[in-house]
């Protein structure tokens, strides 16, 4: 038996991933943060639109902190898969962020 929607069904290609960093918790100390602090300066990563892989949100009132660069994730995730799932959040300073 044959289907036809067979072809159709097979996963788009090139599509990208989900990062595995969104919803993880990171903690700004940039220089910004501390002169202009939000909240707690807790951010929680969610998607974010290309070039960024994701962007940060103010994990107590939901605003918008900055982008996280690939090169930022990458770090981020360096260290959360060197280290294990971070138990407090990962510290974020200006040499990883992109604004
Ligand atoms: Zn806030």
């Amino acid at each position: 038996m044959t289907n036809l929607f067979d072809t159709q069904l097979q996963p788009a290609p090139q599509q990208t991933p989900a990062s595995p960093l969104i919803g993880l918790k990171v903690r700004l100390d940039r220089p910004v943060d501390r002169e202009h602090p939000c909240c707690r300066n807790i951010c929680v990563i969610a998607a974010g639109e290309a070039p960024y892989v994701g962007t940060l949100l103010c994990a107590d009132c939901g605003q918008h902190r900055g982008w996280l660069s690939r090169s930022t994730a990458q770090w981020i995730e360096h260290i959360a898969t060197h280290f294990g799932a971070p138990t407090t959040p990962i510290v974020v300073r200006k040499t990883h962020t992109y604004e």
